[in-house]
């Protein structure tokens, strides 16, 4: 089937009820048919419900939709999109260990990377996703994983993803790409040689800014990658803390089996069933969302790129854009997504604007059907110091807008009397 019949069937069968709708699985836990049944499920000699912070009928058929738009073998909803991304990396890292970011990244990623992560005694190197040149050099016999975004939120450029995956599987480490800004209706990164996809499903999946979430979408290439190397002595030698399995040994895709029986069980970051049913609705109506999105944005940053007042626009579907060749190149028919982001003069220039929208609401979430205005420098990326800004494309005068789903038009007006 295709995407925009999966993201509406996949992974559901009707139960007795005929239901129509994915029922809500709202149990904490599950009742084993007898002790033998409940020691099986243990030992994993059999497969099935347990408890529902590691698993749930709801959250299941979230799993499988997104496995399945992703190209991956097998996903995780996780909480949010921050404890994805943590979960993921200490799937890989530990103490001793190094990982490299891209540069560009959410505010969240960077600043987990950069400092919490340091406390663990994981150390972060940087790289210019764009340009990445000098991610080789960076690569030691302790670095376990490559980090970065399809679309970096908020300077939005574009991974270059062939020259990443050639220098990853040249030394055997794993990608980890966070795709939250194009979603699998634009781009596929495991299609394009990534091994692990993460995702803040609070954006575009949930649609509407409803229910916080996060996925973790594993290919059967980051298994092949695991097996035997190394790198990831962890999923190859027996894990005492689950009775001596060794994760790389099983007929299950390593990766995200050590994230469900180790992480899942350890640190709990698991969604809730009612906001996987959330998501679910969203992946249900999200083809048709990220084309307007996209068709929107594009009308937009083709508005504020001729005012006099805007120096700059960062968006990839202009024909202007630094990012068009790898735009037209990794993003399904060069669609950008709803994320845009311009330069003013300065900081008071950029603050009014953010105070005199009416339609724009100020918040610093993303791909909500509502459009969203936000000043980073002052606000998701606050934190950062100047160098850290200038590398992540953030300047006092930036302006990013989440462009949702109202006319464009309404949206163009309202700019234009913001900029006057
Ligand atoms: C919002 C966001 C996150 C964090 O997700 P939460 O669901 O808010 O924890 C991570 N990456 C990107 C690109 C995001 O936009």
């Amino acid at each position: 089937m295709r995407d925009t019949t999966n993201a509406i069937h996949e992974g559901y069968e009707k139960d007795s009820q005929g239901t129509m709708a994915v029922p809500i699985y709202m149990s904490t836990a599950y009742a084993f048919r007898d002790s033998e049944h409940a020691a099986n499920l243990f030992a994993l000699k059999e497969l099935g419900n347990i408890y529902t912070r590691l698993m749930n009928p709801t959250s299941a058929v979230f799993e499988k939709r997104f496995a399945k738009l992703e190209g991956g073998v097998a996903a995780i909803a996780t909480a949010s999109g921050m404890s994805a991304i943590f979960s993921s990396i200490i799937n890989l890292a530990g103490a001793g260990d190094n990982i490299i970011v891209a540069s560009q990244v959410y505010g969240g990623t960077a600043t987990l990377t950069t400092h919490t992560l340091k406390r663990f005694g994981i150390e972060t190197k940087n790289f210019d996703v764009t340009n990445p040149s000098s991610l080789e050099s960076l690569i030691d016999d302790d670095t376990k994983v490559i980090v970065f975004e399809t679309l970096a939120n908020p300077d939005l450029s574009i991974a270059d993803f062939e020259t990443i995956t050639r220098i990853a599987d040249k030394h055997n480490v794993i990608t980890l790409v966070d795709n939250t800004v194009a979603t699998p209706f634009l781009c596929k990164p495991i299609e394009l040689g990534c091994d692990v996809v993460v995702h803040s499903t609070s954006k575009y999946i949930s649609g509407n800014g409803t229910a916080l979430g996060g996925i973790i979408i594993d290919s059967e290439k980051s298994g092949t990658k695991i097996k035997g190397n190394k790198r990831y002595s962890h999923f190859n030698e027996p894990d005492m803390s689950y009775h001596g399995l060794t994760y790389a040994d099983l007929p299950f895709p390593p990766f995200i089996l050590r994230i469900l029986l180790s992480l899942l069980r350890d640190i709990g970051a698991t969604p809730s069933p009612f906001n996987s049913f959330l998501h679910i609705q969203g992946l249900e109506t999200l083809a048709l969302r990220i084309e307007k999105h996209s068709n929107s944005a594009l009308t937009v940053a083709k508005f504020l790129e001729k005012h006099s007042k805007v120096k700059l626009v960062n968006y990839p579907g202009l024909d202007s854009n630094k990012e068009k060749i790898r735009a037209n190149k990794y993003l399904k028919d060069g669609k950008a997504s709803g994320l845009l982001s311009f330069d003013v003069e300065d900081e008071t220039l950029a603050r009014k604007i953010v105070d005199n929208t009416k339609l724009f609401s100020v918040v610093v979430n993303i791909g909500d059907s509502k459009s969203l205005i936000t000043h980073p420098a002052s606000t998701t990326h606050q934190q950062m110091n100047a160098d850290e800004l200038k590398a992540c494309g953030i300047t006092s005068g930036l302006v990013r807008l989440s462009i949702g789903l109202e006319c464009p038009n309404d949206l163009i007006e309202d700019l234009t009397a913001a900029l006057a």
